[in-house]
């Protein structure tokens, strides 16, 4: 299935859900039964519930992106571990 859209000259655009290649040159319009003429426009192959991880993700990122609390440690310099190591015995 694929999302085709039409354009009404009252109604302005509206989406149609046809299967692929059997969009027509006009469709009534749901809102005033007009016959709309169809606009040209990439098809919407990917709103049928199917995602792939990268679109998911990227999604996901922007809803909660990743948040850091300061700037990245400097090379060569190693990153504060657990003070409870400082109590433990030295050999
Ligand atoms: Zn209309």
């Amino acid at each position: 299935m694929a999302t085709y859209v039409y354009r009404c000259a009252d109604c302005g655009d509206f989406e149609l859900t046809r299967p692929l290649g059997e969009a027509g040159p006009s469709e009534r319009c749901p809102a005033c039964a007009e016959p709309g003429r169809r606009v040209w426009t990439a098809p919407r192959l990917a709103d049928n519930g199917v995602r792939t991880r990268a679109a998911a993700a990227e999604e996901r990122s922007a809803h909660a992106p990743t948040v850091t609390s300061g700037p990245p440690p400097r090379p060569g310099t190693r990153a504060p571990g657990d003070p409870r190591h400082a109590r433990l015995p030295r050999s």
